[in-house]
């Protein structure tokens, strides 16, 4: 068997179109919709990931303010701007590039972001919402685009089982969530390393969603004949044969792509779906401004 393209590319350009009509009702309104992006230090990943985002919302007319700080900024430097962006009513949406420089505590400042603006879904009560089975809150965009691209491509969760790989804040926990609300309904089991046979676990799985940051660490024996498997993890790997010096790895090995039935890609897959959902969420945190 072939698998299927898990197309997160063109999964993310229907996002898109939807959004052009939502963005130009806002701006008919007088609201035009607006995202802050908050960088610290230099990571070069990080740096990529920002220059998506930025153009994402210049490709749909979103506002963007990108406010980039040296690695030496202090903690209350950083709580500091948080909060002129929280009073700056021109502004819907808040992101803070995550990794944080190391003197930082990451999820103290994510805690300062006002909710509403909280565009990452990671405020603790937009997190308890998710807990409580309310999904009417602003939700995770790695996890809630794994959703959207399952639900693009027709695949039935109701009843499967499910497995996550890795139990992460920002992506594992909330995903094993979202599969198991009301509504998506599969049976979800939640691996981590400190699993014991996790291999078994997950090869008894009717979908496997891999976000261990482990490259091409699920192999083909670790998935079943059909299974759907969505592949998260996104990691630099040496690579000699390519002028750059490496590549970019999933956290499952391609080989599973002759089992599955469907498999998502890296890159072009999980990717393009978050910064798609960050730019729904910047556009609902527009549309509910106009609410109050
Ligand atoms: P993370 O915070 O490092 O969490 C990794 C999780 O995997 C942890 O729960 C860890 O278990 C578990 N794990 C690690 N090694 C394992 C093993 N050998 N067996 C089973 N579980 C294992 O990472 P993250 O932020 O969730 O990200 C995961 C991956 O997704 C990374 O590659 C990241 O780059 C990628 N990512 C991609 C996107 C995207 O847009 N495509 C967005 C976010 C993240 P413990 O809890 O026990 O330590």
């Amino acid at each position: 068997m072939v698998a299927q393209r898990l197309d997160g590319k063109a999964c993310a350009l229907s996002v898109e179109e939807e959004l052009h009509e939502r963005i130009a009702t806002c701006v008919d309104a007088g609201v035009e919709p607006h995202l802050a992006v908050v960088i610290v230090g230099d990571d070069p990943a990080s740096h990529v990931y920002v220059k998506s985002k930025v153009r994402a919302c210049e490709r749909l007319g979103i506002k963007s303010t990108h406010i980039e700080l040296p690695a030496s900024t202090t903690e209350e430097e950083v709580r500091g701007v948080i909060h002129r962006l929280n009073k700056d009513t021109s502004l819907h949406g808040i992101l803070v590039q995550s990794p944080l420089p190391k003197h930082m505590d990451e999820e103290a400042l994510t805690d300062l972001i006002d909710p509403e603006k909280d565009v990452d879904g990671f405020h603790p009560e937009n997190l308890g919402r998710l807990v409580q089975g309310r999904l009417d809150g602003m939700l995770p965009c790695t996890p809630s685009g794994v959703m959207r691209m399952l639900r693009w491509a027709g695949v039935e969760l109701n009843g499967k089982r499910a497995v996550v790989l890795g139990r992460s804040r920002i992506v594992g926990n909330p995903q094993a969530l979202l599969l198991g609300a009301k509504g998506a309904d599969a049976t979800v089991t939640v691996v981590h390393s400190r699993t014991k046979d996790a291999q078994s676990i997950c090869s008894q799985a009717d979908i496997v969603i891999a976000a261990i940051g482990r490259p091409e660490m699920v192999g083909l024996d670790w998935i079943k004949q059909g299974a759907i498997v969505v592949d998260v993890g996104i990691n630099r790997v040496e690579d000699p044969s390519r002028e750059r010096g490496w590549r970019l790895a999933g956290d499952v090995h391609p080989s599973v792509g002759d089992k599955a039935s469907w498999l998502s890609p890296v890159p072009g897959g999980v990717g393009p779906m978050t910064i798609a959902m960050l730019m729904q969420n910047t556009v609902r945190a527009a549309e509910q401004s106009m609410l109050e």
